[in-house]
């Protein structure tokens, strides 16, 4: 049979991502055959048909549509005898599971590839026994392993890296900030001309920049192991596989340890995705970790993907001194925010870089002895550049797939995400996974959150993941920050609302600190007027969207927040504010009577 895209929802044009079986390989019906990207998601397409595929008529990085013949598969093909051991169901059906309550959306989990089909045993003597073993020492990890031992759990935190910390502390959100901050300092400096003081130009020591990161990123990992001491947390260095549901190996420097658990909470994290096709064998083509590392400041910087991560990197390369472009498969920068609140960032960044390039993709990079040069396809595409170094940031991929989880029985998708319900219990309930492997936003504030749920939960103890709203942060010049409803996702589902917005040119404080382009907004449940929604683009954005992200969780109406007084001259009066022009009740503006 001819298997087809099926409706997309309206998306047009999507890319091939991955196609996740190769022909002769047999698939269950609904499983996932591959994954396309749209303007604003990935998506997931499942097989029609349980079958053997005999062909793709499409490859990676072919633009397809609805209805587009994509694959042959051959669904009268004799299934195989059923797999499942005995053992496997005896785990499964032993485990008193939680009602479902997914944290993830079902397109990441839809399609238990790895299924619990090959589950281990283990009959020898442990040498490590213990309440709780964690996997992976980043935010997840650590706070998970950090609770449980305050909780009076005997805790095994297992990390393959010297450090711990994982992304979030050595190579994402710390080492990034750090970086950042160097940025604001030298754009401030620079944007103080006009306003009668100059500064020069900042003459930048990339080495001691460099150092002065290390440094930060250092005390804090070196906090986490200083903390883990304090707390009797036994730290473990080594790569971990389950071998069945109560034990794992850890490949350490001592050789092989068996720990035995009693509950293990999975927190594994994700890795960047690296672009299939590109020359990655050359140090000049680099992910989010090679650009932390800040070898040098390349004249000219390519940086594939406009997502978040993709431009806060270029902010720092840009206020360094490299002249930046960026290429983005979609029609707008950081897809899924509201275009109103990207819009500020783009004018600003449009002035600094060399080229900003939306519905443009990368096709081909080529290694030369000058530079690696770049070819694209788009309305605007430029013929081929060469540039002295190229960041790929396209989103990170999941580690799921790496620890032999279906030893233990765990479902683990396709694609390596581990599904988890309210109490962030897999299938298998006395493993519970958090953080990146668990699915979107992949965060660092979702991942804590989470690990303190599974660790008191191991525990005993009643908890539950509840939040209403995660909160998305870029740190970008200016900070761009929004949380629960954006207008977007309100339009596509056809969710009733209304806005409130305060200009940054009409708050004495943005003046004062000459940034006037900014904005908060607000949005609304047309009939009970709470907060369902907001965004801030200006400086220190992503501090000033807590109170939103509060005023969500509590409930809060329009007037709870123009109510509560707020300090002036401050940003944070412009959430009031926003308020007021939703109630009709601003005096620092004037709006035409409704
Ligand atoms: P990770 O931090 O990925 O940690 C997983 C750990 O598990 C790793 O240390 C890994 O070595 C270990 N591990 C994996 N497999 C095994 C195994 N088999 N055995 C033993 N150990 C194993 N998020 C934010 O909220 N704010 C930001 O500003 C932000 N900035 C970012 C900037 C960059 C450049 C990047 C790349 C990411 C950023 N993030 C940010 C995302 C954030 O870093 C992640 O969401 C967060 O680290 C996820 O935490 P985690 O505990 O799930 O996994």
């Amino acid at each position: 049979m001819d298997v087809k895209v099926p409706d997309l929802g309206g998306a047009k044009g999507v890319r091939v991502l991955e196609l996740l079986i190769q022909p002769g390989d047999r698939i269950a019906k609904d499983a996932t055959m591959l994954v396309v990207e749209g303007d604003k998601a990935t998506m997931d397409i499942p097989a029609p048909e349980a079958g053997v595929l005999s062909s793709w008529a499409i490859k990676i990085g072919d633009t397809i549509d609805e209805g587009q013949v994509v694959a042959a598969l051959d669904a009268s093909a004799p299934a195989p005898a059923s797999s499942a051991p005995a053992a496997a169901a005896a785990i499964l059906s032993a485990a008193p599971t939680v009602p479902a309550a997914p944290t993830v959306p079902a397109a990441q989990t839809a399609a238990p590839a790895i299924a619990a089909s090959t589950t281990g045993s283990f009959s020898g003597k442990a040498d490590v026994e213990c309440d709780v073993a964690v996997i992976g020492a980043g935010p997840g990890g650590y706070t998970a392993a950090f609770r449980a031992a305050d909780l009076g759990q005997n805790v095994v935190l297992i990390e393959r890296y010297p450090t711990l910390g994982g992304v979030c502390l050595n190579v994402g959100c710390i080492p990034s900030k750090a970086l950042l901050h160097a940025a604001r300092v030298i754009d401030e400096a620079a944007n103080f001309a006009p306003l009668g003081i100059q500064f020069g130009k900042p003459k930048v020591d990339v080495d001691a920049l460099r150092a002065h990161k290390n440094t930060v990123v250092n005390k804090l990992t070196t906090g986490l192991a200083g903390m883990s001491r304090a707390r009797k947390v036994n730290v473990i260095q080594g790569s971990a596989e389950f071998v069945d549901a109560f034990h794992l190996q850890v490949q350490s420097a001592d050789g092989v340890k068996t720990v035995r658990f009693k509950h293990a909470i999975i927190a594994v994290g994700s890795q960047p995705v690296k672009l299939p096709g590109l020359p990655w064998d050359d140090k000049r083509l680099m992910d989010s970790t090679d650009a932390l590392d800040l070898t040098d400041i390349p004249k000219r910087l390519l940086v594939i993907g406009g997502g978040i991560i993709g431009l806060e990197m270029a902010c720092v390369y840009d206020a360094l001194g490299s002249k930046v472009t960026v290429v983005e498969l979609s029609e707008q920068l950081m897809p899924g925010a509201d275009l109103d609140l990207v819009k500020p960032l783009q004018t600003r960044i449009s002035k600094h870089y060399e080229a900003i390039y939306l519905n443009t993709k990368v096709t081909t990079v080529k290694a030369e002895k000058t530079g690696l040069r770049a070819s694209f396809e788009g309305a605007n595409a430029p013929e081929p550049q060469l540039y002295d170094r190229i960041l790929v940031s396209v989103g990170r991929t999941p580690n799921g797939k790496k620890l032999a989880a279906e030893r233990a029985g765990v479902v683990v998708s396709d694609r390596g995400f581990i599904a988890a319900d309210r109490q962030m219990r897999t299938n298998i309930s006395h493993i519970f996974a958090i953080g990146d492997v668990v699915g979107q936003p992949m965060l660092a504030h979702k991942a804590t959150h989470e690990a303190k749920v599974a660790a008191e939960t191991a525990a005993g103890h009643a908890s539950e993941f509840v939040a209403r709203v995660i909160p998305s942060v870029a740190y970008t010049d200016p900070e761009v920050a929004w949380v629960g409803l954006t207008e977007l996702e309100a339009k596509k589902q056809g969710i009733a609302y209304q806005k409130g917005a305060f200009p940054y040119a009409a708050s004495g404080r943005a003046i004062g600190v000459n940034r006037t382009e900014g904005l908060s907004k607000l949005l609304f449940d047309p009939d009970t007027h709470r907060v369902i929604g907001g965004g801030i683009v200006g400086p220190n954005a992503g501090d000033l969207i807590s109170e939103v992200a509060l005023a969500i969780e509590m409930g809060c109406d329009a007037s709870d927040i123009s109510l509560t007084i707020h300090p002036h001259p401050t940003l944070s009066e412009s959430v009031a504010m926003a308020a007021e022009v939703f109630e009709g009740t601003i005096t620092d503006l004037y709006l035409p009577r409704r």
